[in-house]
C-alpha cells in the first residue's frame, strides 16, 4: 500500500510499504478515508524532534473497518470509525480512570501510545491506505454510516478532543473569559470548545492572519502578538486578566515566534490570567529537544516565572489529551448539529500530494490551516 514515509528533516515521500496485517485477536484493520496532518507531526518534520527515517506518519485517522481479529466484538467490517490518536488498552489503571493518554499497557510506563509518533510505541501511522488498530474494541469510535460530516469527524481523532481537554484542564466555566495562545488547529479547537462551554469572551493570540480570522469567525477576539503586547492588551481589556488561559503553542514558540528572545508562552499566560485563575497546557513540551535554541531548552528546561505564578495563586494542568474521554460526546454534538469543528479544515488533498501539503502547512501558508489527506 501507499503511505507517507518520513525521510529526514523537511522530507516526506509517498512510498510503497507492506500492507498491515491483523497481529493480535484484538486488532482491527481499517481502510483510511481521512487522515489529517497535525502540528505535532511538524515537530518531527522540522527535525526538532529526532525521528527515525522510515516512520509512517499519521495519528489523526478515520475510516472503514476492513477486517477484525477473532476477539473483537463491538465493531465489524463496514463500520465507519474514528480512531483516537492515543493507542490505549482500556483496562489498565490509567485507562480505567479515563487517562488513556497515559495507558500503562501499550507503552510502559505510562508515556502514552500513539500512531506514527516517535517515542510513543511501535504503532505505524495512518497517513496510508490501511491502519492496524490494536485493542480495537477500545480504540474505535463508531460513527454514523455514510459520508456525511467527514471533515467534522476527522477532527475527533485529535484536535477537537485536545482543544476541549485544554478547556477541561483550565476548568472553563460558563460566563468566564479565556485567552488561548496559539491559533493553530489545536488553539482554534480550544477557542471553539471554550465557546461551547459558555465562555463570555475568548481571546485568540497568534500572528498568522488567516488563523486569527478563523478565530474571529467563531466568536473570538483576535490578538496579533507580532504587533501588540498580547498580555498587556488582554489584561487591560479584561480589567485585570482573563479567568482562564490555554497554551496551544508549546515548545516550538521558543524557535518559531520570530522574536529575538525565545518566547515562553507559559510566562505570557502567567501574565495574562487573573490571580487564582487556571491554565491548561496542551502545546507540546519535551524532556529532550535537540532542536531548541539553548542548552537549557534542549533538556526541556524553561525559565518559568514561578514567583509570579505563586504570587497569583494560579493552577495549571498539562499533558497529552485523553481523546477517548471526550470523543463520544463531541461526536454527538456534531451529529446533533451543535458543533462543526471542520471550520478549521482548509483543504482536502490526495495522499499523493502529502509532500506539498506538509511543506505548505509547515510554512503556515494562507489556506493551509488544517489539511486532511485522502488516501
Ligand atoms: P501549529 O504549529 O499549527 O500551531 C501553533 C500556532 O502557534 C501557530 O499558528 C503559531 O503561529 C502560533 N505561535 C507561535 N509562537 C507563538 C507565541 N509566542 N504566541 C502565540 N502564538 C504563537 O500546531 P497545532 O497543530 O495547532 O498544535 C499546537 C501544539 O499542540 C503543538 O505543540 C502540538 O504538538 C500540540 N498538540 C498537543 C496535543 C496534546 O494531546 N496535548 C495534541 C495535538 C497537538
Ligand atoms: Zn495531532
Amino acid at each position: 500500500m501507499r503511505a507517507v514515509v518520513y525521510q529526514g528533516a523537511h522530507d516526506v515521500r509517498v512510498e510503497q510499504v507492506p500492507d498491515p496485517e491483523l497481529e493480535q485477536p484484538t486488532d482491527a484493520l481499517v481502510r483510511i478515508t481521512s487522515t489529517a496532518i497535525c502540528g505535532s507531526d511538524l515537530h518531527m518534520y522540522e527535525g526538532r524532534t529526532v525521528a527515525e527515517p522510515g516512520i509512517v506518519f499519521g495519528h489523526e485517522n478515520m475510516g472503514i473497518v476492513e477486517d477484525t481479529g477473532s476477539g473483537v466484538t463491538s465493531v465489524r467490517r463496514g463500520d465507519r470509525v474514528s480512531l483516537p490518536f492515543n493507542v490505549a488498552c482500556g483496562f489498565c489503571r490509567n485507562c480505567f480512570a479515563g487517562d488513556t493518554a497515559f495507558c500503562l499497557t501499550v507503552n510502559p510506563p505510562g508515556a502514552g501510545g500513539a500512531y506514527g509518533y516517535v517515542g510513543m510505541g511501535p504503532y505505524r501511522g495512518g497517513q496510508a491506505e490501511y491502519l492496524r488498530v490494536p485493542f480495537a474494541d477500545f480504540n474505535c469510535l463508531t460513527l454514523p454510516q455514510g459520508d456525511e460530516h467527514e471533515d467534522d469527524f476527522a477532527m475527533l481523532a485529535d484536535i477537537f478532543p485536545t482543544g476541549y481537554h485544554a478547556t477541561e484542564l483550565a476548568d472553563v466555566s460558563p460566563g468566564e473569559t479565556v485567552a488561548v495562545y496559539g491559533a493553530g488547529p489545536v488553539g482554534l479547537m480550544a477557542v471553539y470548545s471554550a465557546i461551547l462551554r459558555g465562555a463570555s469572551e475568548v481571546y485568540a493570540v497568534d500572528k498568522v492572519g488567516d488563523r486569527l480570522r478563523l478565530a474571529e469567525q467563531v466568536g473570538a477576539v483576535p490578538v496579533d502578538f507580532s504587533t501588540q503586547d498580547a498580555p498587556g492588551e488582554i489584561v487591560e481589556r479584561t480589567k485585570g486578566g482573563v479567568d482562564k488561559g490555554v497554551d496551544a503553542v508549546g515548545y516550538q514558540a521558543t524557535v518559531s515566534s520570530g522574536q529575538e528572545q525565545p518566547a515562553i508562552v507559559l510566562n505570557d499566560l502567567i501574565a495574562t490570567v487573573r490571580p487564582t485563575g487556571a491554565i491548561g497546557v496542551v502545546g507540546l513540551y519535551l524532556p529532550e529537544d535537540p532542536g531548541a535554541p539553548s542548552e537549557e531548552a534542549a533538556h526541556g528546561r524553561l525559565l518559568i516565572e514561578m514567583g509570579r505564578f505563586f504570587e497569583k495563586g494560579l493552577r495549571m494542568g498539562s499533558g497529552q489529551a485523553d481523546a477517548k474521554a471526550y470523543n463520544r460526546q463531541l461526536r454527538d454534538l456534531i451529529v446533533a448539529g451543535r458543533a462543526r469543528p471542520s471550520f478549521v479544515v482548509s483543504k482536502r488533498m490526495p495522499l499523493a500530494e502529502a509532500p506539498e501539503a506538509y511543506a505548505r502547512f509547515d510554512r503556515r501558508e494562507e489556506g493551509y490551516s488544517k489539511v486532511v489527506l485522502e488516501p
